[in-house]
């Protein structure tokens, strides 16, 4: 593998390999991007089969958080670690402290956050060797989880597509369907319910499915009927690339705005739904309240303020609309351009990060 000319072609900033025979740590920490502010991104525990995949995983994610947090308008870069490992068996105290030193090391170039495969309380053992680890328990003074303010802020992007599709300011008179009742499908729902929408709702798990036809008299659907349903949008929130070839056509909704990750299979499934006239809120713009959240940790959390940012998601949205139309591109790709537009106007000001410190408060550890 040549890592150069891989960086190269992904523009990205900088790997660091870290290694500990004693605890048995083999992680990676791409930084993608630092012209905005320090890269922040979770740490991934993951069973890698190869090296080369937690590498190629490492950059991917760590370039996916560059465009989240410009587009979410936070001074932050984007960058993410992976440890190789089998995040049920290969997980303890050491492992974590170690890879906790290997963070302070970087100096504040990244920031580390949990991920898939790791949880709160690893993030607290991180936290015993640096401040650069964000996303701790609200008991220890973080901002605890950050389900609540993602889907508000996807309740708030939701407001910004039916205005833009539908001319509608309000939610009565509305069918939503939402694919995934975990921590933000349900607080979604209550926000919608609230608002009067008419709600259609799938899970693989019956007891929270119960709980949503119980508590929002929503209308449960078969999990594969949900794609060709007679709603006005549809909100993926549960797993990626529900986008794809085998639904894209089946679709009979206006609008696509959910939580979820990377819900397009390909980006070119951008243009597929732009020329059906579906109108889709890209995920990473869509779903930023989570980032948003933990970020407001990092100046000493304040969760009204973090409500208050995530209400910047409707703006956010339309700008990427009228892109999109005068452009004539898919939303994807109109998000994608307000990202790089907004670094690339930055980094005319300042060509170097500056230094973590300087921008946050960093905790005593
Ligand atoms: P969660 O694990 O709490 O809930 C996911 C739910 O989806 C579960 O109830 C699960 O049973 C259900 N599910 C899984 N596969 C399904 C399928 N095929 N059909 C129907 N339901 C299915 O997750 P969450 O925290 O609510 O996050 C939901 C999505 O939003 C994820 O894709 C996540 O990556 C993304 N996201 C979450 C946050 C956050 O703050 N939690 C932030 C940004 C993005």
């Amino acid at each position: 593998m040549q890592v150069f000319k891989e960086l190269e072609k992904r523009g990205h900033e900088q790997v660091s390999y870290f290694f500990d025979p004693n605890s048995g740590l083999r992680g990676i920490v791409a930084i993608h991007n630092t012209v905005l502010g320090p890269a922040l991104g979770g740490c991934r525990m993951w069973d890698y089969v190869t090296e080369e995949e937690a590498f190629v995983d490492a950059l991917r994610l760590a370039k996916g958080m560059t465009y989240k947090a410009a587009i979410a308008g936070l001074n932050l870069g984007g960058g993410k670690a992976v440890i190789i490992g089998n995040s049920k068996t290969q997980k303890t105290e050491n492992l974590f402290r170690s890879f906790g030193r290997f963070v302070e090391g970087l100096n504040g170039r990244y920031i580390t956050a949990e991920d898939v495969g790791t949880s709160i309380k690893d993030m607290e053992y991180v936290r015993m060797e640096t401040g650069y680890v964000t996303g701790i328990s609200q008991a220890l003074g973080g901002s605890g989880d950050p389900s609540p303010v993602t889907a508000y802020g996807v309740f708030i992007g939701m407001k910004a597509a039916i205005k833009e599709r539908l001319n509608k300011t309000e939610f009565s008179g509305l069918k939503i369907s939402v694919q995934g009742l975990g921590s933000v499908g349900m607080s979604l729902c209550e926000y919608l319910y609230n608002a009067g929408a008419e709600l259609f709702v799938t899970d693989l798990d019956q007891v929270v499915m119960g709980q949503a036809v119980d508590r929002f008299s929503a209308t449960p659907v078969e999990s594969d009927a949900i794609y060709d349903l007679d709603v006005d949008v549809y909100a993926p929130c549960a797993l990626g690339a529900t986008i794809n070839p085998d639904t894209v056509d089946k679709f009979k909704c206006s609008i696509i705005a959910g939580a979820a990750n990377n819900q397009l299979i390909e980006s070119d499934f951008g243009d597929k739904l732009k020329k059906r006239k579906i109108l889709y809120a890209p995920d990473y713009a869509i779903n930023a309240g989570g980032l948003i959240n933990v970020s407001n940790e990092l100046e000493g959390y304040n969760r009204d303020r973090a409500f208050s940012q995530a209400e910047g998601i409707y703006e956010t949205l339309m700008e990427i609309f009228q892109r999109s139309s005068s452009e004539n591109i898919s939303t994807n790709e109109a998000s994608d351009r307000q990202a790089e537009d907004r670094i690339n106007k930055i980094s005319g000001l300042k060509s170097f990060y500056l230094p973590y410190k300087k921008s946050f408060k960093i905790r005593n550890v």
